[in-house]
């Protein structure tokens, strides 16, 4: 298909061609959420993004392996456990299951590997062993922490200097570590959940959980890492930190980040009062998914009320003008004519894998699609072409299906077709009182 693929690496600051270290196969982790509330439409964003990646890359014939983990073990579960009277494991199973409904009516595939730090604490502790025994990580007083000034490379993927980190970290000055920049492997403690090590009781700290689960997964490199741009630092620099000290590489060839969402020109957060969860965002769904991939994944994207509209009105055209694709087709003598090739269709097609290979252009991509609906609708308005109507609605779903926007399908069934025939038949004899009474059957099964 078309050119190659390019996607901008992070890790290099280039867009870069991309090769998969296996041959029909990608390899994808991405970092999956804290389980202590319900998402907003911000967190959705990386969700839909990597989906969407993972759908392309289907869509092309990789077979895709993707994972992204569940954070269940944090100080904001065991906050949020205190404050609900519940142990944090029934805090943590609970909004699990609320974003695995989220994402499912955001279309999202849900098949992937979804490791969780609870059910992963002997490979992390084992992993901090091997970073404490290779002298990249040392113990105090029961805390663990790692030792960044063995990493001549860190700050490469954020692209600072040691230097200027460390004048940044000396705020919060911690006196069991060697170096401000020093981070947490093993925190010492009895408050919440907490387990056994040779290091002392406690929990692990954050940046482990997600080399180990690719490590466990994927057993060594992978292809893409990606997640929101805040992870960029410190998250996904101390990853690499323990993957060079661990393996000598910095688990990705391709660290692709998504970049923030705000709400009207503000960051969405709770103390501004502007969340808006994606349980209970007003319009349909799949309008939410259009949004977030309106904008190309790297660059700002700015929800607003107004905008939402919009969106939603879109995704209803989209979705109605399919709708009507199928009416046409299920409606005529000619239903049955395969389907032709037809140069503007394919020059659509053609022009929509150009921008998901450049970078997954998202927007571009879009603007395909709407102008595929367009011509859409000016075939069913001449309403003849069975074949062409039949190109363009494959077309429009093939798209479709890698954006991951699924439309309410609404087909005729044989009774249907007969009695919308009747109905036109009696409007044609003008006789209203009897294409009246077919007309409100219609309205009664959704038809009108
Ligand atoms: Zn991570």
């Amino acid at each position: 298909m078309v050119t190659a693929m390019k996607l901008t690496n992070t890790y290099t600051g280039n867009l870069e061609e991309f090769v998969p270290l296996k041959k029909d196969e990608v390899s994808i982790y991405v970092c999956g959420p804290t389980v202590y509330n319900y998402i907003h439409i911000g967190n959705a964003r990386p969700v839909v993004f990597f989906d969407t990646l993972r759908r392309y890359f289907e869509a092309k014939g990789y077979r895709v392996r993707f994972a992204s983990n569940f954070t269940d073990v944090d100080d904001r579960i065991i906050a949020r456990a205190k404050e609900m009277g519940l142990p944090e494991s029934r805090v943590s199973e609970q909004y699990i299951e609320a974003f695995l409904k989220d994402i499912e009516s955001l279309n999202c595939l849900m098949d992937y590997y979804k490791p969780k730090v609870t059910e992963s604490i002997k490979l992390i502790i084992d992993y901090i062993g091997q970073l404490v025994e290779k002298g990249y990580a040392y113990v105090v007083e029961g805390d663990v922490f790692f030792r960044v000034a063995k990493i001549a490379d860190y700050g490469h993927l954020s692209n600072r200097r040691l230097d200027d980190l460390i004048q940044g970290a000396r705020v919060e000055i911690n006196p069991l570590k060697e170096s401000p920049l020093d981070f947490t492997l093993w925190k010492k403690t009895d408050e919440g959940i907490n387990w056994d090590s040779p290091f002392s009781k406690g929990r692990p700290g954050w940046h482990t959980e997600c080399v180990v689960m690719i490590d466990d997964i994927f057993g060594g490199m992978i292809d893409i890492h990606g997640g929101g741009s805040d992870l960029i630092f410190p998250h996904h620099e101390n990853e690499i930190a323990q993957s060079i000290a661990c393996h000598n590489h910095q688990i990705a060839n391709y660290w692709l980040h998504n970049g923030r969402l705000q709400f009207e020109g503000e960051k969405m957060s709770k103390s501004l009062g502007n969340v808006v969860l994606v349980k209970d965002f007003p319009y349909h769904k799949m309008a939410l998914r259009l949004f977030l991939l309106s904008t190309h994944y790297r660059s700002p994207i700015n929800y607003s009320e107004q905008n939402m509209k919009m969106f939603a009105e879109e995704w209803d055209k989209i979705n109605s003008t399919i709708n009507s694709l199928y009416r046409k087709i299920d409606l005529s003598d000619d239903k049955d004519a395969p389907r032709n090739i037809y140069q503007e269709v394919d020059q659509s097609l053609k022009a929509f894998a150009e921008a998901m290979e450049n970078d997954i252009n998202t927007p571009n991509a879009i603007t395909e699609l709407q102008g595929l609906i367009k011509i859409a609708n000016i075939e069913i308005r001449k309403g003849k072409d069975i074949p062409k109507l039949k190109a363009i609605v494959e077309g429009i779903l093939f798209m479709l299906n890698i954006l991951g926007l699924k439309p309410d399908l609404i087909r005729l069934s044989e009774g249907d077709i007969v009695l919308i025939r009747q109905w036109e038949k009696l409007r044609h004899e003008k006789q209203y009182a009897e294409a009246d009474q077919i007309r409100a059957v219609l309205q009664e099964k959704g038809l009108l």
